[in-house]
């Protein structure tokens, strides 16, 4: 079996990640464009047919620029809840309405080889979710939006072998920043996104031999660079005694093209 993981963007101007065994893939959010997908899974050798389908995480657009295109041209299923497909569709968008599944919210579903289960995480967008995927005996798990780690998603959270986390903002580029005070507030809320210092002390506490690939998503391009992330993540984990093992590896997921494969399954 293989099972392999790409992120082809990641962040607050657009998300799409690859997840593929052998035989097919699955996107999850779909942020770009439909044709930059298209460069993008070609740059890594994937080809558009054997993607069955895109899982949506929430309504904002860095996660479903390209759903209309995708489902109208590529004819590709859309899955998310009810709840979000509420919040996505309207009259002026043309998203094709053939191509819309609907799941259930902490109840496994099948996809293209892999065991779904979509979870509640905090974030100002109607009944936003992550996903825990698992394939074989690898668990992963996709949180990108989310303001605080609420009960409902940690134990997903926790389980993962590959971890795809965000680290949106360092704390005290966003308070000098040049944003206006309310969105300060909104990114730092509980239903915003999760800060540097969030996310390293929530790895501190959860890290573990099964946690074998932490990446870093969803940075702000104002607020945050891929230093000051690994700055926090290293000083945090040396402040509490955490030495990772051989095994581990931590990415910071680039923002506007494809990261390295990550090969989970050979
Ligand atoms: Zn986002
Ligand atoms: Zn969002």
């Amino acid at each position: 079996m293989k099972l392999n993981f790409c992120s082809l963007s990641s962040g607050s101007s657009g998300n799409c990640y690859y997840l593929g065994n052998e035989f097919h893939g699955i996107l999850i959010d779909a942020g770009i464009s439909a044709k930059s997908i298209n460069k993008f899974l070609k740059s890594i050798d994937v080809s558009m047919q054997s993607i069955m389908g895109v899982l949506i995480t929430h309504n904002h657009s860095d996660h479903t620029r390209g759903l209309e295109v995708l489902t109208r041209r590529g004819r590709l299923p859309a899955f998310t809840t009810g709840e979000i497909w509420k919040s996505i569709l309207n009259p002026q968008n043309r998203i094709s309405r053939d191509c819309i599944r609907e799941i259930p919210i902490q109840q496994k579903f099948h996809l293209a080889g892999f065991d779904i289960e979509a979870f509640p995480v905090c974030h100002d967008a109607p009944a936003t979710i992550g996903f825990h995927i698992t394939a074989g005996n690898k668990k992963i798990t996709i949180a990108t939006d989310l303001g605080h780690i609420c009960q409902t998603a940690a134990p997903y959270i926790k389980a993962a072998n590959l971890l795809i986390i965000e680290s949106n903002y360092d704390e005290d580029m966003l308070v000098n920043g040049s944003y206006p005070h309310f969105l300060k507030a909104r990114i730092q809320s509980d239903h915003g996104h999760l800060g540097n210092q969030q996310t390293s002390a929530f790895l501190a506490d959860i890290i573990n031999d099964n946690l074998s690939h932490i990446c870093l998503a969803h940075l702000s391009i104002n607020n945050n660079t891929p230093e000051k992330v690994l700055q926090t993540l290293h000083q945090t984990f040396s402040e509490r005694g955490i030495i990772l093992n051989d095994q581990q590896q931590i990415s910071i997921l680039n923002r506007n093209v494809p990261t390295d494969m990550i090969r989970l399954i050979e």
